[in-house]
């Protein structure tokens, strides 16, 4: 107790002095500290903004990740086609067209699972991406240190339209994505996978030279679980939840099980569908999980890892953005 009694006596003159010495040293270390600390970030355009956590990047703030330094070079090229990871060992799951109404329950799952997906978003699908919302969906998913990647405005065969139509459908929604979340993103996937392979269009040269001119890395996948084909948010629905899984899940273990130990993949379901979300994405998280793998998002496991290679365009979101999409 001999301590505090000692604390409590008042300080002698010649220790108030040495105090206020090392005090005016620390604070002139602490300001230079400061100076050259942010202005070294300066250089990346990146600042961790005081008494919160990630890095607000010209604007934008990415509460998940501390980036510092110069954002690295993409690695994802511009054009090509991406069917699975690249990075050994890494299996990313991924949700097309949404958001939707059952994305929050994703998002809460995610968050217990402490793991990050990518989200190829609409515009204009299954509602509207200025929806209020729908945008506090996706910026929440955005928020959360999930990928937010394109999936064009409204969801077409890019493959029927002209070059200027692919382009207004790139652009619509990157227009709504800056708006929204202050960044563009630089890796897309064509609705139905269309430009790319499938419904007798392989390698649309129209579609891939398009994208490549704006900058999109295009990725598909190599296991789709098939919900948008045989799944249903009807009550009562047309196949039993027991029959959905057997075949959903089949889709994912025959194509793992075809491959070689620690093989990559890219899975494609969507977040439109409620068991999709309730029973499949659970089920898929165990399952990968178990067998060892590194769950990430799409561009992370094409070795894009810093978020800021994510995007084509960070900025500050808009002040205010239309509540419709009817313009
Ligand atoms: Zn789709």
């Amino acid at each position: 107790m001999s301590s505090e009694k000692g604390e409590s006596k008042p300080m002698q003159t010649k220790n108030k002095i040495l105090i206020a010495a090392i005090s005016a040293v620390v604070v002139v270390g602490v300001a230079l500290g400061i100076y050259f600390g942010v202005h070294n970030k300066n250089n990346s355009n990146s600042v961790t903004p005081p008494g919160q956590n990630g890095t607000m990047i010209n604007g934008t703030l990415f509460p998940y990740y501390t980036l510092t330094g110069p954002a690295p070079a993409p690695v994802g090229v511009a054009g090509m086609v991406y069917t699975t990871c690249k990075t050994p060992n890494t299996f990313s799951i991924s949700f097309d067209d949404g958001p939707s109404e059952w994305t929050h329950e994703l998002l809460d799952l995610l968050d217990k699972e402490n793991l990050k997906v990518t989200f190829f978003v609409n515009g204009n699908n299954q509602g509207c991406i200025y929806d209020p919302k729908v945008q506090s969906i996706l910026k929440r998913a955005f928020q959360s240190g999930h990928q937010i990647a394109s999936h064009t405005w409204s969801h077409p065969q890019l493959t029927t339209l002209t070059v200027d139509g692919i382009k207004t459908e790139m652009t619509r929604l990157e227009e709504a994505l800056e708006a929204v979340l202050g960044v563009v993103p630089r890796y897309m996937r064509p609705p139905f996978g269309d430009g790319t392979f499938g419904n007798g269009n392989a390698n649309d040269v129209k579609v891939q030279t398009t994208l490549k001119g704006l900058g999109y890395v295009i990725t598909t996948w190599d296991i789709a679980t098939t919900d948008a084909d045989i799944d249903d948010n009807n009550v009562p629905h047309k196949l039993s939840d027991q029959v959905l899984m057997a075949k959903e899940q089949q889709q994912v273990t025959s194509v793992v099980e075809a491959g070689a130990k620690g093989a990559t993949h890219m899975q494609l379901m969507h977040d439109t569908y409620m068991r999709t979300i309730r029973l499949m994405a659970p089920w898929s998280i165990n399952y990968i999980k178990n067998l060892g793998y590194k769950m990430v998002p799409v561009a992370t496991c094409l070795g894009d890892e810093d978020p800021r290679t994510w995007y084509k365009k960070i900025g500050p979101a808009a002040a205010s953005t239309p509540t419709t999409c009817t313009k």
